[in-house]
C-alpha cells in the first residue's frame, strides 16, 4: 500500500521534494497501522509537518475510505519475515537504488557502525595548529580560507532555499552530529557556497578553536596530486583528516579521477567515523554525477541531501535590496521589483545585475527609476533574451498545457501532447540558435525534419487559428521578458 500511496504522491510533488522527503521513507504495515522509517530526525520532523497529512488521506483513498494509523520513526524497516508482510514493505530495490541510498547488507553494517561511532563525538577539541592555513612538506600548502562576508545574516532566506538554509544552521550548531555528511545541490549561483561558508563560519564562531577546510574539489585533486609527487601523501592524508569539518566545493569535479575519488572515499570515511563533519556541495543531484564512483554515491546520501531552488520572485526582491543595504546604496522596492522581474536566472546574476545599476547610477549621478533600470540593463537583457534554453522552453510548454516534459520527449501521438509538442519545437528553432539536428535530439531523438515540420505547422496554425496564435504569443512574452 505504501508503495501506491508513492505513486500518487510522486505526481502531486515536484521530483525534488519527492526524491528528498518521500521516496527515502521506508515502511512496515502491519494489523492496520503503517510505520514510517525516515533516515533520520530532520526528515522525519519535515514529512511529518508538511507531508503526513496529505499521505494520510490518500492511504485512506487507497484504503476505500479506511485509513491506517500512521506513526513515524527514525531507522529503518524491520526485515520482512514472512511473504505477507514483505509485499508490504517499501519497494526494495528500486527506492534505495534510485534514492542513492544503503545498498548492500555490508554496507549496511558499515553504516550501523558508522553512526554509532560518529554520534557520541561533537567534533572540535582538537589541538589547534593553523586554523587558516598549513604548511604541509615543501610548497604543498592547504588553503582553507573561509570568506567571511558569507554567512547566515547576510544570506536571504526564501522558500526555495528555506531547507538548505535550515539543515545547514543545524549542522553549524551541531557539526558531526545527526546530518553527516551534509550534501548541498543546486545549479549555479543559487548559493550553495554561500551557504557552506556560513556553515564553516559560523562554526568557528561558535568555537574559534575548530579546524574547518574549505576547499574547493579541484583543489583537493591539485593537492593530491603534489603530495604524490613529492612523497607527501602521508601527510597530506593526515592533514585532511585532522580537521573538524571538511567542506568540499563542487564535487562534480570529481567526476573521472579515480585516484582522488579513491582517497576522498576513505578520507570521508575517516572523517565520519571520528565524527568530524563532512559537508559537499554538488550541481546535480549525487545519483546523477556521472564517472563517480557508486560506492561514493552512496556514501553521500547517508547524511541528509538537500536542494538549493531557484528564488521565487520575493526572494530575488528581498535579495535585492538586502545586497543594496550593504552597498549603502538606495533603493526602491519598485526598482527591485523591476531588476527582479528581468533577471530570473541565478542571484550571481542578480547580483551583477545590481551592480551594474549602481555603477551606472554612481557615475551619472542618476536615481535609480525603472526606465533606468531598463537602459542600464540593455545589453544584459538582450542577451538573456537570446538565451533562452531548450529545457526552459520544455518546462514552460508542459507546464502551460499541464502536461509533463517527458511527454513532449515521448513517442506518444495523441493530440494533446503531439500540438505542445511541436509549439516548444517551433519555439526552440525562433528562441535559441540550436540546429533542428539539435533541437531535434533534445526532444527524445526526433529526426531534423520532424522539427521543420512541426515549426511550418505553427507558422500556418498562427494564422488559422486564433487559440494557438494566443498561445504562442503567450509563451513569447513568458520566455522572453
Ligand atoms: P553557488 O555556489 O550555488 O554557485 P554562490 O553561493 O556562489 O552560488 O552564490 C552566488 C552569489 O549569490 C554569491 O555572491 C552569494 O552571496 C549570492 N547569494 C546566493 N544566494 C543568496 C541568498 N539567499 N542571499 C544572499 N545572497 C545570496
Ligand atoms: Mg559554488
Amino acid at each position: 500500500m505504501w508503495h501506491q500511496c508513492l505513486e500518487v504522491l510522486r505526481d502531486e510533488f515536484p521530483a525534488q521534494q519527492f526524491n528528498t522527503w518521500l521516496r527515502p521513507l521506508q515502511s512496515d504495515h502491519r494489523e492496520g497501522q503503517l510505520m514510517l522509517f525516515a533516515p533520520n530526525r530532520f526528515v522525519m520532523d519535515w514529512v511529518n509537518e508538511k507531508y503526513l497529512r496529505r499521505i494520510e488521506e490518500v492511504l485512506k483513498d487507497l484504503n476505500g475510505g479506511q485509513a491506517p494509523r500512521v506513526t513515524m520513526k527514525v531507522g529503518s524497516a524491520p526485515k520482512p519475515t514472512d511473504p505477507v508482510v514483505r509485499s508490504e514493505v517499501a519497494p526494495p530495490v528500486r527506492v534505495s537504488e534510485e534514492a542513492g541510498q544503503t545498498v548492500t547488507e555490508e554496507e549496511r553494517s558499515v553504516a550501523a557502525t558508522v553512526s554509532e561511532t560518529s554520534r557520541p563525538a561533537p567534533a572540535v577539541s582538537k589541538p589547534q595548529t593553523e586554523r587558516r592555513t598549513v604548511q604541509v612538506e615543501g610548497d604543498i600548502k592547504h588553503q582553507s580560507f573561509l570568506n567571511e562576508t558569507f554567512t547566515f545574516d547576510t544570506f536571504v532566506e526564501g522558500k526555495s532555499n528555506q531547507l538548505a538554509r535550515a539543515a545547514s544552521m543545524q549542522v553549524a550548531e551541531n557539526p558531526g552530529g545527526a546530518y553527516n555528511p551534509l550534501f548541498l545541490y543546486g545549479g549555479v549561483g543559487l548559493g550553495k557556497t554561500h551557504l557552506m561558508h556560513a556553515i564553516g563560519n559560523e562554526i568557528v564562531r561558535r568555537n574559534p578553536r575548530a579546524k574547518v577546510a574549505y576547499l574547493r574539489s579541484e583543489r583537493f585533486v591539485a593537492d593530491m596530486v603534489k603530495a604524490l609527487q613529492l612523497n607527501a601523501i602521508n601527510e597530506f592524508k593526515r592533514y585532511y583528516r585532522s580537521v573538524d569539518a571538511l567542506l568540499i566545493d563542487d564535487i562534480q569535479f570529481f567526476a573521472r579521477k579515480e585516484r582522488s575519488q579513491e582517497e576522498f572515499f576513505h578520507t570521508f570515511n575517516a572523517l565520519l567515523e571520528g565524527g568530524q563533519q563532512v559537508i559537499v556541495t554538488c550541481d546535480r543531484f549525487p545519483k546523477e554525477i556521472s564517472d563517480m564512483e557508486e560506492r561514493l554515491k552512496s556514501r553521500f546520501g547517508w547524511g541528509l541531501t538537500v536542494m538549493v531552488e531557484p528564488p521565487e520572485l520575493e526572494t530575488r526582491v528581498a535579495i535585492l535590496m538586502k545586497k543594496a543595504e550593504q552597498a549603502n546604496v538606495k533603493l526602491s522596492s519598485e526598482a527591485a521589483f523591476f531588476i527582479a522581474q528581468k533577471i530570473r536566472s541565478n542571484v550571481r546574476e542578480l547580483e551583477g545585475a545590481l551592480r551594474l545599476v549602481i555603477a551606472n547610477a554612481h557615475f551619472t549621478g542618476s536615481e535609480i527609476t525603472p526606465p533606468f533600470i531598463r537602459e542600464s540593463l540593455k545589453d544584459l537583457l538582450a542577451l538573456h533574451e537570446k538565451q533562452v534554453s531548450i529545457d526552459n522552453i520544455q518546462r514552460t510548454v508542459a507546464e502551460y498545457y499541464k502536461i509533463k516534459v517527458s511527454d513532449l520527449l515521448s513517442k506518444r501521438r495523441t493530440r494533446t501532447v503531439t500540438r505542445p509538442r511541436q509549439v516548444a519545437m517551433s519555439l526552440s528553432k525562433e528562441l535559441t540558435n540550436h540546429s533542428l539536428p539539435e533541437i531535434g535530439d533534445a526532444f527524445g531523438g526526433r529526426d531534423h525534419t520532424t522539427v521543420l515540420h512541426a515549426c511550418k505547422k505553427i507558422v500556418e496554425l498562427q494564422e488559422t487559428d486564433p487559440g494557438i496564435r494566443e498561445d504562442y504569443q503567450n509563451f513569447m512574452r513568458l520566455l522572453t521578458t
